[in-house]
């Protein structure tokens, strides 16, 4: 038990990632990583994340197909999923609510918005406590 919270990354684009994981490492999260909706269904069948960061355009599987699946099975649907998405109207956000995502962060990610995010999902989890 290293007390740090687990956040799994799901994006297939470079910098995207790279970006996030920073982010998050200062922070003190945990970060683990998957490049489509497979990948991180293979992550969840072994591993626990506190929170799942999702791409919407993956390839193999995007995110919204792979949220559904996650959202639909009780072993995996108290985990929060925050979608990573190009600015979105209300009626965007209302539709990705609909689809099953606890929030989301919009592209580019901005340091701040990607941290209070987190936190709000989490309700006031922080690392390390
Ligand atoms: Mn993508």
């Amino acid at each position: 038990m290293t007390g740090k919270i687990k956040v799994l990354l799901v994006e297939d684009n470079y910098m995207n990632k790279v970006l996030v994981r920073e982010i998050l490492t200062i922070n003190k999260y945990e970060v683990i990583e998957a490049r489509n909706g497979i990948e991180a269904l293979g992550v969840l069948a072994r591993d626990r994340p506190d929170l799942i960061l999702m791409d919407m355009h993956l390839p193999e599987m995007d995110g919204i197909t792979a949220t559904r699946i996650i959202k639909s099975n009780e072993a995996y649907r108290d985990i929060p999923v925050l979608a990573i998405t190009a600015a979105v109207s209300k009626s965007d956000e209302e539709e990705l609510l609909g689809k099953g995502f606890d929030g989301f962060i919009s592209k580019p990610v901005e340091f701040k918005d990607l941290l209070e995010s987190i936190s709000t999902a989490l309700r006031g989890k922080k690392p390390g406590a």
